[in-house]
């Protein structure tokens, strides 16, 4: 096993060094209420403005995926504000 790279600070993880790996998952999500208008709404216009999208571009407004290594400091920094919320609301 080689040593790897925390992908945080980039401290370099020696074999047998402990690690952790963080993987993140981010899915789009809909609760079966759709707020359309109708009378505004050009369903052929918004077919074609979909169309025109590259397939790669759509996946990742519904299914993205991030996996990284973590040295244990910087996993106590992640797991501490995983968020970035404003301190005090962690
Ligand atoms: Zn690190």
């Amino acid at each position: 096993m080689s040593s790897q790279l925390c992908d945080r600070c980039n401290r370099v993880v020696n074999p047998g060094e402990l690690l952790y790996r963080v993987s993140i998952k981010v899915r789009a999500d809909f609760d079966g209420i759709i707020n359309i208008n109708a009378k505004e709404i050009d369903l052929k216009k918004e077919f074609e403005k979909i169309q025109s999208v590259p397939e790669d571009l759509l996946e990742e407004e519904v299914y993205r995926e991030f996996d990284f290594i973590l040295c244990p400091r910087c996993k106590e920094i992640y797991c501490a504000n995983p968020l970035h919320l404003p301190f005090g609301r962690t």
